[in-house]
């Protein structure tokens, strides 16, 4: 299935506007049920450099459950690459349905045991060969950030006084940060448990001096990365049958989540108008056993 960027559009969601605040979310899930919408946008910059260098092969990293590989994979098969994912984790444990889907589109896995995985280099330098384009983990880079900056302007978003996404390696934030106008403030929900570097890591990427027009909230990661306690679950099934909107359990129901729950403890001036980033994910539910939420 192809990438189709005129789905996206943007969704009201009245069961999260309270209190004179006006929110809404850009359904960027809807250019492709798996390639999620964030990761579209941060790859695509990565794949025109890949190709303008005559790349035959796309080398990634990821975890299990990274929606990063799968994205990778899959953007490598449509646009003629063979890709190879380095992946974090032991190999005799059962494949992930990420990592089914992602050998599905033809990625070659070679796991990396913990220890070593946290040297990147090292491992570009053991298994580089002649024709690789290494993208770095969760896109984090320039090129990725640029990629995310074209997100705003995919339909007119100017009249929004908050940008709020959820925030792993800060990429997507970064972006959205560099084509935000002057009276937009950026807000990022972090989905890792108290992630604090992760103002420093946004600095890093954007290389330039950024305003006071962006904060990192913490406190909605809901025990962790990727964890989903009942409560969330519920919250994920209300918001279903009130907005119809799907969400997913690793990012964008504790972005929704927290913003619900930032609107009734007055974080936002009255007459604020929200629009939330819907960055995709969803395929990540089906970890979750069937049933479990009606969408
Ligand atoms: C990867 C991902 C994010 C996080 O993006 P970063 O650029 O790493 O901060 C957010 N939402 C979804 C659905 C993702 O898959």
């Amino acid at each position: 299935m192809l990438i189709n960027i005129q789905n996206i559009h943007i969704q009201p969601l009245p069961s999260l506007s309270d209190k004179g605040i006006q929110t809404d979310i850009l359904r960027l899930d809807l250019v492709h049920p798996v390639i999620s919408g964030n990761k579209w946008f941060k790859l695509k910059y990565y794949i025109e450099e890949a190709r303008n260098q005559g790349t035959s092969c796309l080398a990634g990293f990821g975890g299990a459950y990274s929606n990063h590989i799968v994205a990778l994979a899959y953007a490598a098969q449509i646009n003629g690459f063979r890709s190879r994912g380095f992946i974090r984790g032991d190999e005799n444990t059962p494949l992930s349905s990420t990592l089914l889907e992602a050998k599905g589109y033809g990625m070659e896995l070679i796991f990396i045991d913990r220890n070593t995985y946290r040297n990147k280099e090292a491992i570009t330098h053991q298994y580089h060969q002649p024709g690789y384009y290494w993208i770095p983990e969760g896109g984090y880079g320039i090129l990725g950030a640029k990629g995310a900056a074209d997100i705003l302007s995919v339909t007119d978003c100017s009249a929004y006084s908050h940008i709020i996404c959820a925030t792993g390696t800060g990429t997507m934030m970064s972006g959205l940060l560099l084509s935000a106008q002057p009276h937009q403030k950026i807000i990022g929900i972090s989905v890792l448990k108290n992630h604090i570097s992760i103002v420093d890591e946004i600095k890093a990427l954007i290389g330039q001096p950024v305003g006071t027009n962006f904060e990192c909230v913490h406190g909605y990661d809901f025990g962790g990365y990727a964890k989903h306690p009942e409560p969330l679950l519920t919250f994920m099934r209300g918001l279903w049958q009130q907005d119809q909107l799907p969400t997913d359990i690793v990012y964008t129901a504790k972005l929704c989540y927290a913003v619900k729950d930032l609107i009734a403890k007055h974080f936002f001036p009255e007459n604020s108008k929200l629009l939330l980033i819907h960055s995709g994910g969803l395929q990540g539910n089906r970890s979750l056993a069937p049933g479990n939420l009606p969408f």
